[in-house]
């Protein structure tokens, strides 16, 4: 080999250290008070943190992603923008197919409505407390925004929500963490007077019995995020669909890429839609039945459950993430949320069945003798 040759490899090497020394760092300053989500990782019995269901798995999907022959279209793309799904979920609800986006969990819905309804420096409107990703996904997009408080008993101030001219105002009806569906004429007050689009949030409607889920496609600016999350007990397979008026739901399309939602997920999501609605409501009413009995037991505890119309209850519970970690050595796991504005700590129980409840009961109430 010739000197020269051999030297290539050296020159190679100092043409790339100056470059490696400008390069910057790909950390991004106005992020760093960020953490990853992380929730506890250590083993419990009994899970009751994330309001997913409790109640059994649509037998539909099952079916579905237990036969063989599902997994066989796996070598292809599924549908760009998820047809088969859309018309299923367009029956469910009962609205024209071009009414539905669906998306990788309703958390990708709302990431992706947030970036095609807003610009970067515009604002995002919400009440509070709330689901926390609302505020998450707003500035991750480059929005600000600011909240306005919500009472436990669903009522807000609409036209101070609006005040400040949003792009975007983001409502979770019922609420997450509280679990009250929001006051529905503030709602209507909010969804009347917005100049922008009007994001309702219905991931526990199914438990509420009630939703603006079918008006979204006729009502300007409305779109309803839904989810499967959490009625459908479906929350592994990440399918979440938006309800709105077919020119909005390009703009959705139109901000992130095809093929949000893979192909079994899809497969299963479009057999439980179609199939397993009967076998939903069923098991909605359980969990509905099972948070009433909760609430009860946690005001013969001496507690003050929040009203809910959804798969939980929230409870005010002082030291709530000691409360919850000391539970959680128990083997039940319910979430804490310390210091929510307007209603100090908390912990969010998922209504589960009894033999669950009475355990997480008998859990709480051996912590709260202990503190
Ligand atoms: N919205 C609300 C109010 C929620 O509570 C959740 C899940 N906890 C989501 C959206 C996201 O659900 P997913 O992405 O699983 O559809």
């Amino acid at each position: 080999m010739s000197a020269k040759r051999e030297a290539e490899p050296m020159r190679a090497k100092r043409e790339a250290e100056p470059m490696r020394e400008t390069r910057t760092s790909r950390t991004r300053p106005e992020w760093s008070d960020l953490v990853l989500y992380r929730p506890p990782q250590s083993p419990v019995t009994i899970n009751l943190s994330d309001n997913t269901s409790r109640f059994g798995v649509p037998p539909s999907a099952l079916a579905v992603l237990a036969d063989p022959a599902s997994a066989r279209d796996l070598v292809r793309y599924p549908d760009a923008y998820a047809a088969p799904l859309k018309a299923a979920l367009a029956a469910y609800v009962g609205v024209g197919a071009d009414a539905i986006a669906t998306g990788c969990g309703s958390d990708d819905i709302l990431d992706s409505s947030f970036r095609a309804f807003a610009r970067p420096g515009e604002r995002l409107a919400y009440v509070a407390p709330t689901f926390p990703m609302a505020a998450y996904f707003a500035r991750m997009n480059g929005i600000d925004s600011y909240s306005v408080p919500l009472a436990a008993d669903g009522t807000f101030d609409p036209d101070a929500l609006l005040a400040r001219d949003p792009a975007l105002v983001y409502l979770c009806s019922p609420n997450n963490p509280t679990g009250a569906l929001l006051d529905p004429d503030a709602v209507e007050r909010v969804i009347d007077r917005a100049r922008g689009v009007v994001v309702l949030d219905e991931a526990y409607a199914e438990f509420a019995g009630t939703s603006r889920a079918s008006e979204a496609p006729t009502r300007p600016g409305l779109l309803v995020a839904r989810t499967l999350s959490k009625a459908f007990a479906l929350a592994g397979l990440r399918v979440g669909y938006a309800v709105t008026n077919p020119e909005l739901v390009t703009q959705i399309e139109l901000s992130r890429g095809p093929f949000k939602v893979g192909a079994l997920a899809e497969r299963a999501a479009t057999a439980a839609v179609t199939h397993d609605v009967a076998w939903m409501r069923e098991q909605a009413a359980r969990a509905v039945a099972q948070r009433e009995k909760l609430a009860a037991s946690l005001r013969d505890l001496g507690l003050a459950p929040l009203p809910s119309a959804a798969n939980f209850v929230c409870v005010r519970v002082p030291g709530a993430s000691r409360v919850a970690a000391a539970m959680r050595t128990r083997g039940i796991a319910v979430r804490p949320f310390d210091g929510l504005p307007g209603l100090g700590d908390v912990l969010r129980i998922t209504a589960s069945p009894e033999d669950e409840q009475q355990a997480m009961l008998a859990a709480l109430k051996e912590t709260l003798a202990c503190a």
